[in-house]
């Protein structure tokens, strides 16, 4: 079985495609470091095979669909323990030379495809909203900080009205 190519760039011209014609390619990708919020969220692995459909257009045109998977690795937005969430790209990108802006692909500079701009974006675009450590993680005690999952019954003492407790503090002095 043949290993796929590393193709961050990848050179569309070469493939000397004509209009009408289509092609399916097995490449390798480099995703590129991440940042979620103000924590460290990176794609595992980085670098991920994609499957690349190139169809070549009239008018030296392209009509292209990425699709790959990775995880996304990083702290659970409730608890902060490890969390990994598979995220899923199907991507697609139309250029079309002479026709409006909508038409050009930002990932396209001649001939040469970005494509590992594609896929980092694509990536950051499919990362879903919360990365959690699984569904229905019970997060930290608001109070205390405790793990909710290691202690699901965790509770404090209701709390005092302040002030009460501020009452409690007073002192009166005998003479
Ligand atoms: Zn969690
Ligand atoms: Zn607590």
């Amino acid at each position: 079985m043949q290993m796929p190519a590393r193709a961050d760039d990848f050179d569309l011209g070469r493939l000397q495609m004509k209009a009408g014609e289509g092609r399916r390619l097995e490449l390798e990708v480099d995703l590129g470091e991440l940042r979620l919020a103000d924590d460290d969220y990176r794609p595992e692995p980085q670098v991920v095979p994609v499957q690349l459909d190139l169809s070549r257009t009239t008018g030296s045109g392209w009509a292209l669909r990425l699709r790959t998977r990775a995880a996304l690795q990083g702290p659970c937005m409730r608890c902060l323990g490890p969390a990994s969430s598979v995220v899923e790209i199907d991507a697609r990108e139309i250029d079309q030379p002479g026709a409006g802006e909508e038409l050009q692909s930002p990932y396209i500079e001649g001939e040469v495809l970005t494509l590992r701009d594609w896929a980092h974006d694509a990536f950051v675009l499919a990362v879903p909203a919360a990365v959690l450590c699984r569904p229905d993680c019970a997060g930290l005690c608001p109070r205390c900080g405790a793990d909710l999952n290691a202690d699901p019954g965790h509770s404090h003492e209701a709390e005092v009205d302040p002030r009460w407790a501020k009452l409690g503090e007073l002192r009166f002095d005998a003479d």
